[in-house]
């Protein structure tokens, strides 16, 4: 597979620390280039009045602007509640076999649901969602291995199940080495 490469764009209030934490993870975990886009995208044109959410598609949409290199994918991170219409929240979403996926932390924060503030915990969540987003953009579908990473998760503790990896017929296809993400486990766990 070609040399992708993966753009982050924030995407609303995220806190930039965890952007750039989450940057470098990635980049360990796929051993392929991650960067954080030089321009942000404000949520507030996607957001639905109708259901105080903000809409994926419609975020998905803003993110193709500017357009990016046929190799490359980009996803935005966004502190938002994100809806689709058949779904009365998604954690992310993504264009399948596209170039554009958006990823929120809204749901994933140890607090949504009433528990102590967990920056270890909202760091591997957003990290596994992300790369399940980007699995979907490269037309991977949900993968029946549990712990993958492409396996559909409609809840945080859903994500709390899998590990920050793909399984090998999953990386395969993205053309992610095993050893890439093996090193995030050695590397990239230190505080
Ligand atoms: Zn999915
Ligand atoms: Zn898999």
């Amino acid at each position: 597979m070609d040399q992708w490469g993966l753009e982050l764009v924030r995407v609303g209030a995220v806190a930039p620390s965890l952007l750039r934490r989450l940057r470098g993870d990635l980049a360990v975990c796929l051993a392929h280039p991650v960067w954080i886009a030089d321009f942000e995208l404000s949520p507030a044109e996607a957001f639905s009045g109708d259901r105080r959410q903000y809409s994926a598609a419609k975020l998905l949409a803003l993110l193709q602007d500017p357009p990016l290199p046929d190799h490359q994918r980009r996803i935005g991170v966004t502190d938002v509640d994100l809806f689709l219409p058949v779904f009365a929240h998604v954690l992310g979403s993504a264009q399948l076999k596209g170039q554009v996926g958006v990823a929120s932390v809204h749901r994933l924060r140890p607090e949504f649901q009433g528990e102590k503030p967990d920056p270890h915990t909202l760091r591997l969540r957003i990290l596994k969602e992300v790369l399940h987003e980007l699995g979907h953009t490269f037309g991977l579908v949900h993968c029946q291995v549990p712990w993958c990473a492409m396996s559909a998760s409609l809840l945080p503790e859903h994500v709390d199940l899998k590990d920050p990896s793909y399984c090998e017929p999953c990386c395969q296809k993205l053309g992610v080495p095993r050893d890439g993400i093996l090193s995030f486990f050695l590397k990239g766990d230190s505080p």
